[in-house]
């Protein structure tokens, strides 16, 4: 399904942040990234769909090689790929449901697509991941109205909008207190395992990791240095 290959970041700083990473993610599969922090994570995450530019290797998404493409079908491919942050990235000052459709147009487009009317399935489907997410009831609010967990539903909810194949989490709970960081956690890897869908999570709290992931695969500086189920990780990574 994702197929990482020897992949490296060197930054324009001369910073490595990742040497020759390669790494399998088959279909369903739930991976937490753990490691200290400087060890990578991020980077890795954003060299996936290229927020962040790879220095050299490849990025198997199917069949297709993300690293090599041009401007415009990297646009089309990134839309196989939903994304959740750990500040929500919403539009503060739209509603919940207008967040959730945001993730249906693309957010690049969303802009300009707004006037646009919305076919009735992509308003359907979005009313059903706001009641996944436990939003139904909170729709019409603006997301600047919202809790921080709220806010990560909402998050959730507007990445499953847009029907991806992978799921890149950076850091979900990183601003969110120790239980909502749980129910958070739950409802992601729930939704994820009902639907076969892989996702790799930056997860720097290693308990929720051992908790919640199937896998783990552990950086540092820049390098794999741990990969399994979470019942082998003997000792801090
Ligand atoms: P983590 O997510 O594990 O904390 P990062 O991927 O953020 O690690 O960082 C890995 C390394 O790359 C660190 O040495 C960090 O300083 C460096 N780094 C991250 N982002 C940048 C950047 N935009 N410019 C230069 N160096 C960076
Ligand atoms: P950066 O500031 O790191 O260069 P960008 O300019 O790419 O980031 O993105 C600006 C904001 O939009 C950030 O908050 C980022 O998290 C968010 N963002 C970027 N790409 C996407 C995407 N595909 N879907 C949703 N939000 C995105």
């Amino acid at each position: 399904m994702l197929r990482i290959e020897s992949l490296s970041k060197t930054y324009r700083t001369g910073d490595t942040a990742l040497s020759d990473v390669s790494l399998e993610v088959p279909k369903g599969q739930i991976l937490g990234l753990i490691g200290p922090s400087g060890a990578g994570k991020s980077t890795l995450i954003r060299c996936i769909n290229r927020l962040v530019e790879p220095t050299a290797g490849a990025v198997w998404l199917g069949d297709v090689n993300l690293v090599t493409l041009g401007k415009a079908e990297l646009r089309r491919q990134r839309r196989r790929i939903g994304m959740i942050f750990q500040e929500y990235a919403l539009v503060e000052r739209l509603t919940v449901m207008e967040n959730v459709l945001s993730g249906r147009l693309g957010y690049v487009s969303f802009w300009r697509s707004f006037t646009r009317r919305f076919p009735p399935q992509d308003i359907q489907r979005a009313f059903a991941l706001l009641d996944r997410v436990g939003l139904l009831d909170h729709a019409d609010k603006r997301a600047d109205a919202l809790s921080g967990g709220q806010r990560q539903r909402v998050g959730i909810a507007r990445a499953l909008a847009q029907e991806p194949e992978l799921l890149l989490v950076d850091e979900p709970t990183a601003s969110l207190d120790p239980k909502t960081s749980r129910q958070i956690m739950r409802l992601l890897t729930e939704i994820c395992a009902e639907r076969g869908l892989p996702a790799i999570v930056n997860i720097h709290d290693v308990p929720l990791a051992q908790q919640f992931m199937q896998r783990i695969v552990g950086l540092r500086a820049g390098r794999i240095v741990f990969d399994g189920p979470p019942e082998a990780l003997t000792h801090e990574v």
